[in-house]
């Protein structure tokens, strides 16, 4: 069992970071930072100072500069997840007669998936400027308690728009401000939530199609070589049939690659599955992920409010409004008109 154990290690690690890039990706930049500053101070006795300084420095531009590390990370993972998948996968599921429109399937949802990305990176979110202030602050009403009017952005001394902030990572205020996605290096805010949306979708789908096209070539593999029907010869010298653990180690050993893989992206479409959902329910009860983690924050702390009201969603509007909301944003021509 030894490379099952090896493979499991594997997927553990995976998925531990996974969770921290998530949990980074949506979550303050503090949250980190305060991290990664118990990292250093454990590690400073045995690392010299320049090393110290170089990490710090490293880390600092990571944390609060926008910067392309992680959109040059996803792009890699997908490179070697499509590389594994068209030159293992894809060639042996041709000799095997799959049919061609289901392996062409990830191909598609690839290119759906850069265009949402491409407009995810560029398209602005919803920057808060001189010019456009006034109408963005028509937008949405003040809830009293989350928002309050007369309130001015120390860094842009601008008034800030119900549902807005400040995002520190591009140094700006932001017309209803999800969260900094460090993926797409950029914010996602009320003008680009609807491409990020769409870029989780597509993404959860590549997973899952590469996902099932790899577990469909597997079984098909353990049936035709009759793995299931084969005996072992145990320690006390009696025919045994194998079990579900020797064929997936019999698999492992064949196409190492392909399980490895196989591993890495099923870890990845439950997360994005997962954080998916999680945005649908966002937009089906019109929150923002900043008002869900600072409403879900002032039930365990209670004085985060200094008056302590609980906060009511003045925004929902009930399921068709909050959809019709992301799919076509309250913009400052609609309001004017
Ligand atoms: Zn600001
Ligand atoms: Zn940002």
């Amino acid at each position: 069992m030894d490379f099952l154990i090896l493979f499991l290690i594997y997927l553990a690690i995976c998925l531990s970071c996974m969770v921290v890039a998530i949990k980074f990706s949506r979550q303050s930049q503090e949250y980190f930072a305060r991290i990664s500053h118990h990292v250093i101070q454990v590690i400073r006795p045995v690392i010299p100072q320049w090393l110290q300084v170089a990490v710090q420095l490293a880390l600092h531009r990571l944390i609060h500069r926008r910067n392309s590390f992680f959109l040059v990370l996803h792009l890699v993972l997908e490179v070697v997840v499509y590389g594994v998948y068209s030159w293992e996968v894809v060639p042996y599921c041709l000799e095997l007669g799959f049919r061609h429109s289901i392996l062409l399937l990830p191909y598609i949802l690839l290119l759906g998936k850069m265009y949402f990305f491409y407009l995810c990176c560029t398209r602005d979110p919803g920057t808060i400027s001189p010019s456009n202030l006034k109408q963005l602050l028509k937008v949405y009403t003040y809830d009293g308690t989350l928002y309050r009017r007369d309130r001015v952005c120390p860094t842009c001394e601008l008034m800030k728009p119900a549902r807005s902030k400040h995002c520190r990572v591009c140094d700006r205020c932001v017309h209803r401000f999800d969260h900094h996605c460090v993926w797409v290096n950029n914010c996602v805010g009320g003008l680009n939530i609807r491409y990020f949306l769409l870029y989780l979708v597509t993404l959860s789908g590549m997973a899952a199609a590469v996902g099932t096209m790899t577990v469909r070539f597997l079984v098909q593999v353990a049936l035709m070589s009759n793995l299931s029907q084969a005996m072992y010869v145990n320690a006390e010298g009696e025919h045994v049939p194998v079990g579900i653990l020797f064929i997936v180690q019999k698999l492992f050993l064949t196409f190492p690659r392909i399980l490895f893989m196989l591993g890495f992206t099923l870890l990845t479409f439950f997360l994005l599955a997962g954080y998916t959902a999680f945005h649908c329910y966002l937009v089906m009860t019109n929150q923002t992920s900043n008002e869900w983690y600072k409403h879900k924050n002032s039930c365990h702390v209670d004085n985060s409010w200094s008056d302590k009201r609980t906060w009511e969603n003045i925004y929902h509007r009930g399921f068709v409004a909050n959809v019709k909301e992301i799919i076509s944003p309250e913009t400052v021509q609609k309001k004017i008109r």
